[in-house]
């Protein structure tokens, strides 16, 4: 267990920054310390608890970039094209013979290069003649070989530790020869909804009863983390039964994170649960939607209590939950992808509070449109799927004209 003292953090505030509460997260908690050994193929997402250091050259030996004739730059005449003699055959997998000078050898794109070549001319740009070819002139030194090392040299560090590994990494843990990687253990999430109007997908809509939707969001978002999630189910609107059920939880997990309840209402129970078994790190950040969101630590596991709201559910995800997890598994920082976009809409809002608008992209240059969707209610499911990106207005900002750059988070990169 990563455990947390319940007082590790400390906040006097009412609204939180949502850069505090990153810093927050940042700087306290701990990673979980276990670690295994996972085959290549089972290793996609997670992270690396070691240095991956390159035990052999990548590539290994020297070889031919290309299919053609290799041959030693020293034999090039000074102007104008070379005749070499063609002189044996090396495919990829062969042992390449020795090549005298004054000769060139028939070569393919992966196999080494014969001892004494150091260029290879691409078949395309070959003259051939009878036993020989004519190399034109102008060809550098080395061209279209690649050397022992060149792309990762023995003894390199090719991967550091904290490294998530995606597809590039786990290709090139491969190329160098590993079968598994020695990764942290996933970080293990349970999940709560919480709510008397909730019922599962799949049973039938009572009275008054509407579908728990964000206890499938969240499990689909904690997919793309480094994480073991359990679906924890719903909780009632009751305080003993939220208390119990938080501490019940508290020792099994890494995280505990539920949804709704945790407004200011009195059917709302999760923040005074939290205050209750543990202490209370902050309610209320300055984001909109998402505001309600709650953190603290119980039983020495950190809680964290989205807000109801579908739209907003999915917003504090990605501010609180996706960096508490990341700095959970170990993994170096991983700061939500953002690029510029023209607005094509007019916005106000409040200073002192970030703001993330449902936008669509439209191709346009210098760069993208981002035209808002129509309506703005956070419990508007469809706004996420209708959409293409968060635009990210700043506390400081008060207002969007038409034609104004904004940031904008794309879901691709985020979810
Ligand atoms: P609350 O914060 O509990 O007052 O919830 C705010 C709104 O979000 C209410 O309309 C809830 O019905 C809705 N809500 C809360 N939890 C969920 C959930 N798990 N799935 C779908 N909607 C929810
Ligand atoms: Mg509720």
């Amino acid at each position: 267990m990563a455990q947390l003292s319940d007082d590790c953090f400390a906040f006097g505030g009412a609204l939180l920054a949502v850069e505090q509460a990153e810093a927050l997260i940042r700087q306290r908690v701990p990673a979980v310390r276990e670690t295994e050994e996972v085959p290549l193929a089972a290793a996609r997402g997670r992270v690396l608890a070691e240095p991956l250091r390159a035990s052999v050259n990548l590539p290994p030996f020297d070889n031919s970039a290309v299919d053609g004739y290799a041959f030693r730059h020293a034999d090039l005449g000074q102007a104008g094209a070379t005749r070499l003699v063609l002189l044996g055959r090396v495919a990829a997998g062969q042992a390449a013979q020795p090549l005298p000078s004054g000769a060139a050898m028939r070569i393919f794109t992966g196999a080494p290069m014969p001892a004494g070549a150091d260029t290879v001319l691409m078949q395309e740009d070959a003259e051939l003649e009878a036993n020989a070819i004519l190399v034109p002139a102008g060809l550098k030194l080395g061209a279209n070989a690649r050397s022992a090392g060149e792309d990762v040299a023995q003894g390199d560090l090719a991967l550091p530790a904290a490294t998530r590994l995606r597809a590039p990494e786990i290709g090139l843990a491969a190329a160098l020869g590993r079968p598994s990687l020695r990764v942290r253990r996933p970080v293990r999430v349970g999940v709560f909804s919480t709510g008397d109007e909730l019922t599962s997908p799949g049973q039938t809509l009572g009275l008054a009863q509407t579908y728990d939707s964000n206890r499938f969001t969240l499990l689909a978002l904690l997919a793309g983390l480094p994480v073991a999630a359990t679906n924890l189910g719903i909780l009632p609107d009751n305080a003993a039964a939220t208390r119990q059920a938080l501490h019940a939880a508290a020792g099994e997990y890494d995280l505990l994170l539920t949804s709704g309840g945790v407004s200011a209402g009195e059917e709302d129970h999760v923040r005074a649960a939290i205050e209750a078994g543990g202490s209370l790190v902050f309610w209320r950040l300055a984001i909109k939607p998402g505001r309600p969101a709650a953190m603290g630590v119980v039983g020495g596991t950190p809680v964290l209590g989205l807000p109801g709201n579908p739209v907003a559910a999915v917003v504090t995800f990605l501010h609180l939950a996706r960096p508490l997890i990341l700095q959970l598994a170990g993994a170096l920082p991983e700061p939500l992808p953002r690029f510029p976009a023209r607005a094509n809409f007019s916005y106000r809002k409040k200073v002192g509070r970030r703001e993330y608008v449902r936008v669509r992209l439209l191709p346009s240059l210098p760069m993208p449109l981002a035209e808002k969707f129509e309506r703005e209610g956070a419990g508007l499911l469809s706004s996420l799927t209708a959409s293409h990106a968060f635009a990210e207005l700043p506390e400081e900002v008060t207002a969007v004209a038409p034609g104004d750059t904004v940031q904008v988070l794309p879901f691709a990169a985020c979810f």
